[in-house]
């Protein structure tokens, strides 16, 4: 496991957008982040599942945390500039962002994948974190040191069989952070990315439908990665695709 352990009160002033919070390794961050002293805005597709994680967070006593229930797949350029003049007026601010949610699609042969599932899967994981990270730089810019994490995928490295446009969508969400790191180098942004590993969630039940889910990491476990990127220790780190699980 990717080995990390943070000071306590590490990510206390920062605002952090974490998108797909509701379920698996999102909900973890915004937990292990708000744990940090974050104020976390929860961005997912299930109302029920924000509150949920949101009621937890401030049961524990961390800062109250904002939610933007937000289907990615249907979200325009429109949507997310009046959500990034929300979290300006709320918070001022930017200095984290997880790209987190992704849809997988079905795997299944090259021969059969569906044009529209093609569409679905490109949109949700790339087209959108494309166009929510363009509409949000201007708020990033403003902290004194901002991280974005993208979430990759080891299919996102090597492209194995029947995994279709989600494999290529990982590969084009490697490409799209090291566009960023590159342009915004020398700057206070910085880009990377995390290939979780594989992780006993909803996405992974269904992509190993026989696999015992205790005989993998438990989404708790891989957040080292997470919390280093995200915290101040990562400041010279740019451009960087980690394993959460090394
Ligand atoms: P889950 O399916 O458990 O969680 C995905 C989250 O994304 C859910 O909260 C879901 O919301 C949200 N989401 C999906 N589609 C949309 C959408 N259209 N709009 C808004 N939110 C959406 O997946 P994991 O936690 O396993 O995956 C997290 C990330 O890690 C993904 O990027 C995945 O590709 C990557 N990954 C995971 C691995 C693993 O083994 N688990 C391995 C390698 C990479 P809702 O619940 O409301 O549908």
């Amino acid at each position: 496991m990717f080995s990390f352990s943070p000071q306590a009160n590490c990510l206390s002033g920062k605002t952090i957008l974490v998108t797909g919070a509701g379920d698996g390794i999102g909900k973890s961050a915004a937990l292990a982040f708000a744990k940090l002293g974050a104020e976390i805005i929860l961005l997912g597709k299930t109302t029920e599942k924000l509150e949920s994680v949101y009621d937890k967070i401030v049961s524990l006593g961390y800062p109250e945390p904002a939610i933007v229930p937000l289907d990615m797949q249907g979200a325009t350029k429109l949507h997310y500039q009046g959500m990034a003049e929300t979290i300006e007026h709320n918070f001022g601010k930017l200095d984290g962002i997880l790209h987190n949610a992704s849809q997988l699609g079905t795997i299944m042969p090259f021969e059969q994948w569906p044009q529209d599932m093609l569409e679905k899967v490109m949109q949700v994981n790339v087209n959108a974190a494309f166009v929510m990270t363009q509409c949000l730089i201007p708020l990033l810019k403003k902290s004194d040191n901002a991280s974005v994490i993208f979430t990759s995928s080891s299919v996102g490295r090597k492209a194995k069989a029947f995994w279709g446009a989600y494999a290529i969508s990982k590969f084009a969400t490697e490409g799209l952070m090291q566009l960023l790191a590159d342009e915004f180098d020398n700057t206070k942004i910085r880009f990377n990315c995390i290939n979780p590993g594989a992780t006993a969630t909803k996405m992974r039940a269904t992509a190993y439908p026989a696999e015992n889910a205790n005989t993998i990491a438990q989404p708790d476990e891989i957040m080292p990665a997470y919390l280093y990127l995200m915290s101040d220790e990562s400041l010279t780190v740019n451009g960087q695709s980690l394993d959460a699980q090394v």
